[in-house]
């Protein structure tokens, strides 16, 4: 047996036969380049069917896998009207004399160094889109077929890396797991596994080939491990793994239709995260109360521009018709930092996380937020809608953002659209000047809402998203719950609700002590719901 440990990027177990991944023939050399006209031309119509195959890709993961699959491909088309990516192509087609197919390998290459050197592992995990839309060019300019993805039968599929575009066309009834020698936990290939819910583990790296082919395997990817030719006790631990995991999944639907309430009747709502519809769905199956966070900035993200009042609009009218009359509360863009849109070009940061991002964004683009409170205000015709600002650190700041929504709400008034009569306006606590401030804030917003994961973040000073800083960033630290327990009492004194919808609101270990500090919500990742409210149901506080 080989036992391999890599990183775990989706959760459950699989054992099964092995099979390695090929990616079509070799590539056609030796091509001669034509002129530099007629290779631009045939780069032209090789962007042309990339772009139709890109939105025939978009249309079927919609239908299969939901609008957070399906915004891989819009950003892929994205990347394919990327100024900077033509002019490069452009160039080395003009200035050097090279083939269309070479120099899309050249400036793909240059690209995918630059994504993979800096310094956010979000921008880092982009350069297997770029190799993805690379390989589409390429095979339209060689004019081959996509790569046959049918799995003869089921699989535990291995490959030096998958595309998005490839995870997405495997047949999902055959994929046991996925393993990869390379990539990484933010890769879209691991975001679209954990979606569709099947076992992957990444970063494995040179023994997987396909000379392994047909031997048996095992992967459970909670532990990010990979066995080849697993002993009988290794199969045994997924097997029974496994159905620990499905009697589980059983056990916790007795709470379903459940109130939230511990055994002495303190009662909370219990609300969802979500970044998308596909996400207001998966809260509606998994019982939530409501949206808690709806975190508005992934729709600017997959877009190519800056999106208009009308787009901003579908979004929120169907995220409000998805959770069928439960409330959501929509958070205002929370841009910058490691969330760059493409559109929105921002003069480079020294410390992105202490820069221009969410609420300063918007009270320094006052266009950005009118156009979407004016939507968000649409919206609330519609369903119960709140709204919340995040990374307030000052008073001002929240006057500011209410002396907007009130002037988008005079306009909408006086334009005859409809909105509800009352729109709770709160805020996101999650800079440690907004906990000391809690007092004063708690005077002018409608509730609270905890971001502890930020709120972690500038507590400790501990980068949140830098694995290595392991027990330095803790949400549990005496430091943040103290903050945490501050703002809960400020609230408590200036009767408004105040919930956390950071990740520590999904430590079940942690339920009982923020019962006790009063909270009056907690929100969680859509599968989170129901285990929490197992915990809350049975505790007593
Ligand atoms: C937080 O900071 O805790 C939070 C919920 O917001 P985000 O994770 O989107 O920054
Ligand atoms: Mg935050």
């Amino acid at each position: 047996m080989l036992a391999l440990q890599g990183t775990a990027a989706s959760a459950g177990t699989a054992a099964g036969v092995f099979l390695y991944f090929r990616r079509g023939g070799p590539a056609r050399q030796g091509r001669q380049a034509g002129t530099p006209e007629s290779e631009l031309l045939r780069f032209q119509s090789a962007l042309s069917q990339a772009d139709l195959q890109l939105q025939e890709l978009c249309r079927e993961t919609l239908a299969q896998a939901g609008e957070e699959c399906a915004q891989v491909f819009e950003i892929h088309r994205m990347m394919l009207q990327d100024e900077d990516f033509l002019d490069a192509v452009k160039d080395a087609i003009r200035q050097k004399g090279a083939g269309a197919e070479q120099a899309v390998e050249e400036v793909s290459r240059t690209f995918s160094e630059a994504f993979l050197a800096m310094q956010s592992p979000y921008m880092q995990a982009r350069s297997a889109d770029v190799q993805d839309i690379s390989l589409r060019l390429l095979r339209l300019l060689r004019g081959e077929e996509e790569p046959q993805l049918s799995l003869p039968f089921p699989v535990i599929l291995g490959a030096q890396d998958l595309c998005p575009s490839e995870t997405i066309r495997l047949d999902k009834t055959k994929l046991l797991a996925i393993v990869t020698a390379e990539g990484s936990q933010n890769s879209h290939t691991a975001i679209l596994a954990r979606t569709m819910g099947i076992p992957c583990v990444v970063c494995l790296g040179g023994v997987l080939s396909e000379e392994l082919d047909g031997r048996q395997a095992a992967v459970d990817g909670g532990e990010g491990m990979f066995w080849l030719e697993p002993t009988e006790e290794v199969r045994a631990h997924i097997q029974e793994k496994g159905m620990d995991l499905e009697a589980r999944r059983r056990e916790l639907e007795r709470w379903r239709g459940k109130p939230a309430q511990t055994k002495n009747g303190k009662k909370i709502s219990l609300l969802a995260n979500a970044g998308s519809i596909e996400d207001c769905r998966a809260a509606v199956e998994n019982d939530a109360e409501g949206i808690g966070l709806f975190r508005t900035e992934f729709q600017y993200l997959g877009s190519a521009h800056r999106p208009s009042e009308e787009e901003l609009f579908s979004v929120y009218r169907a995220a409000v018709e998805a959770m069928q009359g439960r409330p959501v509360t929509f958070r205002t863009i929370d841009l910058g930092a490691d969330k760059q849109a493409p559109w929105l070009p921002m003069e480079q940061e020294e410390n992105p996380a202490l820069g221009l991002r969410a609420v300063r964004l918007c009270l320094a683009d006052r266009e950005l937020l009118r156009t979407q409170l004016r939507a968000l205000y649409r919206a609330s015709a519609l369903g119960p809608v709140s709204i919340m600002a995040p990374m307030i650190a000052s008073l001002w700041e929240l006057q500011e953002v209410k002396r907007e929504a009130q002037a988008a709400r005079e306009g909408l008034r006086a334009q005859g659209v409809p909105m509800a009569e009352h729109v709770p306006l709160g805020i996101m606590v999650e800079t440690p000047a907004a906990a000391l401030l809690s007092a004063e804030l708690a005077g002018e917003a409608d509730f609270f809402s905890i971001g502890t994961n930020d709120l972690t973040q500038y507590t400790l000073a501990a980068d949140r998203q830098n694995g290595r800083l392991g027990p330095f960033y803790d949400a549990r630290h005496p430091a943040v719950l103290a903050l945490l327990r501050m703002t809960l009492e400020n609230a408590r004194a200036a009767g408004i609700p105040a919930g956390i919808c950071g990740d520590l609101a999904g430590d079940l270990a942690m339920t009982g002590a923020l019962l006790s500090m009063g909270i009056s919500s907690l929100s969680v990742p859509p599968g989170m719901v129901l285990p929490l409210r197992e915990r809350v149901c049975t505790l007593t506080v």
